[in-house]
Order: structure tokens, then C-alpha cells, then sequence
């Protein structure tokens, strides 16, 4: 508290991000970062332009990387944001696509930044519940007519459950609400589920979210983007105008467009994870662990035996690190990154040493 605050200010409730621990020798497996490093070609990129050109302002319409993005996803540069990692591209979303009359929804369990930019940008919004399984129910998003929506957002693999809602029914949640913005935020899609890409040439309210946090290994480099009808587009390069116009410097540029360029290394690394999450889940499941049907770069489990709070701090003790939420419905759980197989198999052994002491 302080006298100088804005009463805007002194409301927050700010996000707290998972810890990023100044210790060595820990394993981390609790936000969710990519186990391998990033394409070398990605270096060599960034290392080129480590040079003179940095006095220079980026081009602050990153049009190289806007253009490779673009290919990827068989789009144009019109139909492609970037930003400063995608929860900058979120925040600009919220405040330009998202913030209307009527109250935006999203489902109560998921990825806990949403209701913050809510009280940042002071949206009003409506908790939908998953259903008894942690699935997002379709029907719940179809507009009865009942309840005006201002905009839908949620993460399709959802964060933090891992579970994935399939396109067709993310087709009909687009289809049936073409007055608000429908936002499909895939930030862990690499890694099992399929992208709604496909659908923004047929639908002018889609607007799909990525990073190249998770599946291209570049947490560190802070680079997300959003793909969507030219005038959403618009929409948000409004925003970014009116608050930062070089949210991406030189060197996030150049990575960034080398990452999204080298198509071999990320599917190479990106099958190592989804065959690690795939050994991981299997060997808890052996262990009398409840594991969700992840489709993610991590898992979301429960024991039947031990609190999630007192496993986390446990496993933290044994100089493992995972991430605990302080939310009723998930208390009991714990999101567990998938790491190398060597960090699983600590993982697993850390495990079976506690649960052996209950
Ligand atoms: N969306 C979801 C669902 C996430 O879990 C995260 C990572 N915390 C993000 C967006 C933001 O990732 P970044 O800002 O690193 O791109």
C-alpha cells in the first residue's frame, strides 16, 4: 500500500509466476519450459545480429518474422501479431478484442493470468465450470441466448489440465458466436492437439494465440503471436501503437524467425516430450497417481495418498520443483513439467520414496 498508488493500483491482484529458483541443481519442472535447448540455428541467428545494428530501433513492424510466421500457417502478414511473449499479446487482446458491455467467459479452471488482465483492464467476466472430468463442456459456449457474452477465451490444450476440447467443437463454439471474439489461446498445441489455424480464413471472430515459449525452447527470448482476421489484427496493432511500437528487439526477431524456419529440429524435440510425457504418465499411473489425459508438455496429477501441497513441498525437499495451485477444485493436484528422461526418471524415484514413507 502506498499513498501514491491509483486506487486501480491498490485493487490488483497481480499474477504470480511460477519460481524461477537462483539455486543449481534443481530440477524444474515447474513452469512448463521446454527440457531442450533451442534450434542451434536459433544461436546463430541471434549471434549474427549481435553486432553494430543495435544502436538501431528494430523494425518495429517485425515484417521478416510476421512474414515466416505467415508461411507457416499458409496466412499473410495481415493476419499475424507478435508481441513481447504471448502474455503481452493476451494483454493487448483483452484490452482491444476482449473488453466489452456484456461479460467475457472462460472456464474457472484455467490459466490463472486470465481474471488478472480482467481486473487490469477492468473487464467484467463469468467463470464457466468444467464438468466433473476437468473438460470444457462445448454446449456451455454455444450461446443459449440466456446470457449476453462479450467474448470467449480459453487454452485449447487447457492450462492447467492438459485436457484438449477437438477442433470440430472448437468450430462450433466460433460458429455459433460470430458477434464476439473467440480467442484460442495455444500456447502448449505442439505438443498433441490441433491448431484452429486452419479455421481463420472462414471465420472473421477467431483469433488464435501461440508462443514460442514451450514447444520452440525459447522461453528466455520472450516472442508470442496471434493469427486472426486482418482486422482484429488491426485492432491490436492499436493497442501495441499506443504502448510500446518495439516490443521485440533485434535479437528476438532474428530468433524468433529462425525458430519458426526450422520445422526438423521442432518436430524433433517436440516428439522427444510427447514420448517422455507418454513414459512419465504410465509410470505414475503405476505408482497409484490419477493423471489427466495430457496433450501438453505436462501433466496434472493427484495422489489418492498425499495432499498436493505436502507432495510439492516434499518433492521440493528433495530438491525437485513442481507447481501447486491454491484453488479449491485443484488443491488436491500438482502440474508437473515434462522434463528429460533423466528428470522424470529423479522424478519418479523422488516419488516412490515418498509415497514409501507415508
Ligand atoms: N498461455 C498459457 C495458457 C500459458 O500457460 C502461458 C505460460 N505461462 C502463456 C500463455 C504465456 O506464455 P509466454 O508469455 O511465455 O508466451
Amino acid at each position: 500500500m502506498s499513498r501514491y498508488w491509483s486506487s486501480l493500483v491498490e485493487k490488483l491482484d497481480p499474477y504470480v509466476p511460477g519460481e524461477q529458483p537462483r539455486l543449481q541443481n534443481l530440477v524444474k519442472l515447474n513452469t512448463n519450459e521446454h527440457p531442450y535447448g533451442p534450434s542451434p540455428k536459433v544461436i546463430a541467428a541471434i549471434t549474427a545480429q549481435a553486432n553494430d545494428s543495435l544502436r538501431l530501433y528494430p523494425d518495429p513492424t517485425a515484417q521478416v518474422l510476421r512474414q515466416a510466421i505467415a508461411t507457416r500457417f499458409e496466412l499473410t502478414p495481415e493476419q499475424v501479431f507478435v508481441g513481447n511473449g504471448s502474455d503481452e499479446v493476451l494483454a493487448h487482446v483483452f484490452q482491444a478484442l476482449l473488453k466489452h458491455m456484456a461479460p467475457l467467459v472462460f472456464p474457472d479452471i484455467t490459466y490463472s493470468f486470465y481474471p488478472v488482465y480482467c481486473g487490469l483492464y477492468q473487464i467484467d467476466y463469468r467463470a464457466i465450470p468444467l464438468d466433473a472430468t476437468f473438460a470444457i463442456r462445448t454446449e456451455d459456449y454455444l450461446g443459449d441466448g440466456a446470457a449476453p457474452v462479450g467474448g470467449i477465451i480459453f487454452p485449447n490444450p487447457n492450462a492447467p489440465t492438459g485436457c484438449v476440447l477437438p477442433l470440430a467443437d472448437i468450430e462450433r463454439i466460433v460458429a455459433a458466436n460470430p458477434d464476439v471474439v473467440v480467442v484460442i489461446d495455444e500456447a502448449y498445441v505442439d505438443f498433441g492437439a490441433q491448431t484452429a489455424a486452419s479455421l481463420i480464413g472462414r471465420y472473421t471472430n477467431l483469433l488464435v494465440v501461440q508462443t514460442l515459449s514451450k514447444s520452440r525452447s525459447l522461453a528466455g527470448l520472450r516472442v508470442g503471436f496471434a493469427l486472426g482476421h486482418p482486422e482484429l489484427i488491426q485492432g491490436l496493432d492499436r493497442v501495441k501503437n499506443s504502448f510500446n511500437s518495439y516490443p521485440l528487439d533485434r535479437l528476438a526477431q532474428a530468433g524468433a524467425t529462425a525458430a519458426i524456419e526450422d520445422e526438423a529440429y521442432f518436430d524433433q524435440t517436440r516428439h522427444a516430450v510427447i514420448r517422455s510425457r507418454e513414459t512419465l504418465t504410465a509410470a505414475l499411473v503405476q505408482l497409484g497417481f490419477e493423471v489427466l489425459p495430457s496433450q501438453a508438455n505436462f501433466v496434472f496429477t493427484r495422489h489418492p495418498a498425499i495432499a498436493g501441497e505436502a507432495l510439492a513441498a516434499a518433492l521440493r525437499a528433495r530438491s525437485i520443483i513442481v507447481r501447486h495451485f491454491q484453488h479449491a477444485r485443484i488443491s488436491d493436484y500438482l502440474r508437473i513439467t515434462v522434463g528429460t528422461d533423466p528428470q522424470c526418471q529423479l522424478l519418479l524415484a523422488a516419488c516412490r520414496e515418498i509415497l514409501g514413507q507415508i
